[in-house]
């Protein structure tokens, strides 16, 4: 059989030496064999983190703590990974369709793909995964994309709206039924301004930007990605949405762990990786170092937790007046 290093020898031999090329045709020969190194290193994690799954559900079988029975009623509901789901949403606001390239969208629509296979595998899923402002070339490339497989993802929401419709819907017309694959909200819909401002406070948007830090996830909240890939072009872009929005915001606690020389914006994917990790541990350090390439690491220390010289805010409760990320919005 061949193996995974035989075919990758093969495939370097095969491929043209970039003596004799221009600088830019070296250029793009260096950043496609490091595209594939990455591509690699990804798989490999991701066979490893089967494997791991494998062993750890045969030894759960045979010690009599989980019976096959379940593995067969999981694959029914969508849900393969193991645990019971951790009961928050995730919202993918993928409102940015006009402000990135074909390649760009081509990538998102690849991290969508990721996000939501990272969560159908995860020991302890998100609840509920919902996707909002379907709209556009992300919603023509999914729809290209295996048939446009997208729809047959289980346990997943797709909606035209924008996410502040979770608040704002049934204070705003109803809508005719849609037989396209941006159903409806199902979830509880807010009858009073009351609920919907109850329900505006259980969201976080999520953004490198924040100044807030986020310490710890809570099942009943909702928490946002931006479905974005700019490759660092738009600074405080979600942020400026969540404060319009007039929702609370925060960054992952990275730098809190990992003293990266780069900055600390992340893909969709690997940010919604890194969640899962922390839901299944409850221990950031371990999520950011399954999860954050290894390559970023180059150069960089671990800090230590207990010294905390950072000058952010924590995330603070969205029922307690004065939180805050809260105080922040009141000035926005
Ligand atoms: N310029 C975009 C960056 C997109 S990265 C912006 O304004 O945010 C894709 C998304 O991943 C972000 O929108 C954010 O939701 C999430 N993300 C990336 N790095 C993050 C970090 N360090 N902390 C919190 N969220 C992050």
């Amino acid at each position: 059989m061949e193996t995974e290093s035989a075919r990758t020898e093969a495939e370097g031999e095969q491929a043209t030496p970039t003596q004799g090329l221009s600088k830019r045709a070296q250029k793009r020969a260096a950043k496609a064999a490091r595209l594939h190194e990455l591509k690699l290193e990804r798989r490999a994690r991701e066979k490893e983190a089967r494997k791991r799954k494998q062993q750890e559900r045969a030894r759960a079988v045979a010690n009599g703590e989980c019976d096959v029975n379940v593995t067969r009623k999981r694959r029914k509901t969508g849900a393969v990974g193991g645990g019971s789901p951790f009961n928050a949403r995730l919202v993918i606001d993928l409102g940015f369709d006009e402000l990135m390239t074909d390649k760009e969208i081509n990538s998102l629509t690849s991290q969508l793909a990721y996000t939501y296979s990272a969560n159908r595998h995860a020991s302890h899923a998100f609840s509920s995964l919902l996707f909002t402002s379907v709209n556009g070339r992300t919603k023509q490339r999914l729809d290209a994309m295996n048939d446009a497989g997208y729809r047959r993802w289980s346990n997943t929401e797709w909606w035209e709206d924008s996410y502040e419709h979770i608040w704002t819907r049934s204070l705003s017309p109803a809508r005719p039924p849609s037989r396209e694959p941006t159903s409806a909200p199902t979830n509880s819909t807010p009858e009073t301004t009351a609920d919907a401002d109850d329900l505006r406070r259980s969201v976080i948007y999520f953004t490198a930007d924040s100044e807030n830090e986020i310490l710890e996830l809570k099942e009943g909240e909702t928490y946002v990605i931006g479905g974005i890939c700019d490759h660092n072009r738009y600074k405080n872009l979600c942020l400026n949405k969540a404060n319009t929005s007039k929702i609370r915001h925060a960054h992952l606690p990275i730098g809190r762990y990992i003293s990266l020389s780069t900055r600390k914006v992340l893909t969709v994917n690997q940010v919604v990786e890194i969640l899962l990790k922390w839901v299944e541990t409850r221990d950031w350090e371990k999520a950011f170092w399954t999860v954050i390439p290894k390559r970023k690491f180059q150069g960089v220390e671990r800090v230590d937790p207990e010294d905390d010289g950072s000058t952010t805010n924590e995330v603070e409760d969205g029922n307690e007046p004065g939180g805050n990320a809260h105080s922040d919005l009141e000035g926005a």
